[in-house]
């Protein structure tokens, strides 16, 4: 049991691997920290509250997996400065020009990881666009809620 990572949520063999180091560590792999140990990606833009880099695991079907990643631990929404929902806003903004986002989501998950179904408890954003055009395309869905 890990208070960082839930490795039953995790969704490759790899991810799961890293998981494991992750919990042997004992810490949390998206704070500043331990983030370049775990996260290979560059980061695509850094402000004050976030980074916004590539998803090292991007959803199967996604033409574009982006990663916005809150830069103090934090798992609770209470917890977050309501200055970075700007900031939050200001980079998906961004990113939906930059990458010429035709339509698309973005999703953060919070709190106990049995609810969330989130696999590094520590507050992200994951901002997707499908790929309508991949191999056996199907549509991409995020799932909250264990099972
Ligand atoms: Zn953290």
């Amino acid at each position: 049991m890990s208070n960082y990572v839930d490795i039953d949520n995790t969704r490759e063999d790899e991810q799961k691997k890293v998981m494991e180091e992750i919990i042997l560590a004992d810490h949390c792999p998206f704070c500043e920290e331990n983030l370049s140990k775990y996260h290979k990606n560059r980061f695509i833009k850094e402000g004050k509250h976030w980074i916004l880099t590539k998803n090292r695991w991007p959803y199967e079907h996604t033409k574009v997996h982006l990663l916005l990643i809150y830069k103090k631990h934090a798992t609770h929404l209470n917890e977050l400065d309501s200055k970075a929902g700007k900031e939050l806003l200001d980079f998906v903004k961004w990113a939906e020009q930059k990458y010429h986002i035709a339509g698309g989501g973005w999703a953060m998950r919070f709190g106990d990881t049995n609810y969330s179904a989130g696999t590094v408890n520590h507050i992200h954003v994951q901002f997707i666009q499908p790929d309508l055009n991949s191999p056996n395309y199907k549509p991409v869905r995020i799932k909250l809620g264990k099972g």
